[in-house]
């Protein structure tokens, strides 16, 4: 992280706490080194996660895809807890978060390797293709929002490849349940295994079995 790139993730808005920001773009370096595909976060919001992982991935020559609808998850609209005005776009009424996700980008200098993808993840994930090196799963939090990300982008990590899973709370007072639930599956299913020493706070990282 360059000093440019440092001040454009802090004035991004968002609910990533630097540590674990930081912890992510380790996750990044390591997947970089490992070189086993681009990296691709699923819930982009203001661009913050994208430059930190952004950061990781010019070290090592790799992309992130950065997938969003911009139009805010459940909890961020009018009347939630976690809705901002000032994302609201004045003409359609509508959340944006694409020219505040743009604006934070541009300003770390990361526009050649953060790639947006404006849409609908479930629906982006069905249609991928590539292998991905690092995946992490930020997107809606509701249950119905966790289970097709699941469906849609799991089986997208490269063979041996890392999954981070943000907003995994073990305490139920904590946080919602869907993305601990992700997380339970995951492990249980056998095809992922914790990567030590990688997670910080809500971030999991996870790896897939060879
Ligand atoms: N990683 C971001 C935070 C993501 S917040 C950061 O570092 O700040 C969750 C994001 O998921 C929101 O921006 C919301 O628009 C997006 N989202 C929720 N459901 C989605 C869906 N079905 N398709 C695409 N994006 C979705
Ligand atoms: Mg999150």
């Amino acid at each position: 992280m360059t000093p440019r790139m440092i001040a454009a993730a802090d004035a991004a808005k968002g609910f990533l706490p630097t540590q674990e920001a930081a912890a992510l773009h380790h996750a990044g370096l390591a997947a970089g080194a490992e070189g086993r595909g681009p990296f691709l976060e699923v819930g982009a919001y203001c661009g913050k996660s994208s430059v930190w992982l952004g950061a990781a991935a010019r070290r090592s020559g790799m992309v992130v895809f950065s997938v969003d609808h911009h139009r805010g998850s459940e909890e961020n609209q009018a009347g939630w807890e976690w809705h901002d005005h000032e994302l609201v776009d004045a003409g359609t009424g509508r959340m944006d978060t694409l020219p505040w996700w743009r604006a934070t980008v541009g300003a770390a200098g990361l526009e050649d390797v953060v790639i947006g993808v404006v849409g609908d993840s479930p629906t982006v994930g069905t249609h991928w293709g590539t292998p991905l090196g690092l995946l992490f799963i930020d997107g809606g939090h509701s249950e119905e929002c966790v289970r097709a990300d699941e469906a849609a982008w799991i089986r997208h990590v490269a063979s041996g490849g890392l999954l981070a899973i943000h907003d995994v709370y073990s305490d139920p007072k904590d946080g919602g349940r869907p993305p601990y639930e992700l997380y339970r599956r995951l492990l249980e299913g056998g095809n992922f295994v914790e990567e030590q020493g990688l997670g910080e706070g809500s971030l999991r990282v996870l790896r897939e079995r060879r």
